[in-house]
């Protein structure tokens, strides 16, 4: 994808998602510093190239931090949940009593 072409998907996206992170929900920031963890980035939902990983509902704008985090081996929702910190209670239950 061309650059400008990319740019402009990710400030659609940004819109769309009222600003926040796709995974984490933190208000990213555009078009500033792009090393910042907060920074916009653009993210496939879906990894690997395979059929359709360009379409765009496989798009969704993530923060550096997230997108950095991920890789490729975890499932996008199965990361969304670890990030929002609802996987871990979902399978460690509970020490107090
Ligand atoms: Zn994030």
């Amino acid at each position: 994808m061309k650059t400008a072409a990319k740019r402009a998907l990710i400030l659609e996206l940004f819109e769309k998602q009222g600003g926040k992170c796709c995974y984490c929900n933190r208000l990213m920031v555009i078009g500033k510093d792009r090393n910042r963890p907060d920074a916009a980035t653009l993210e496939h939902l879906i990894a690997g190239r395979r059929k359709g990983w360009t379409r765009r509902d496989n798009m969704a704008a993530a923060c550096r931090e997230c997108n950095g985090m991920r890789g490729s081996a975890m499932d996008w929702l199965m990361f969304k949940t670890y990030r929002l910190g609802e996987f871990w209670e979902l399978i460690t239950p509970s020490k107090r009593s």
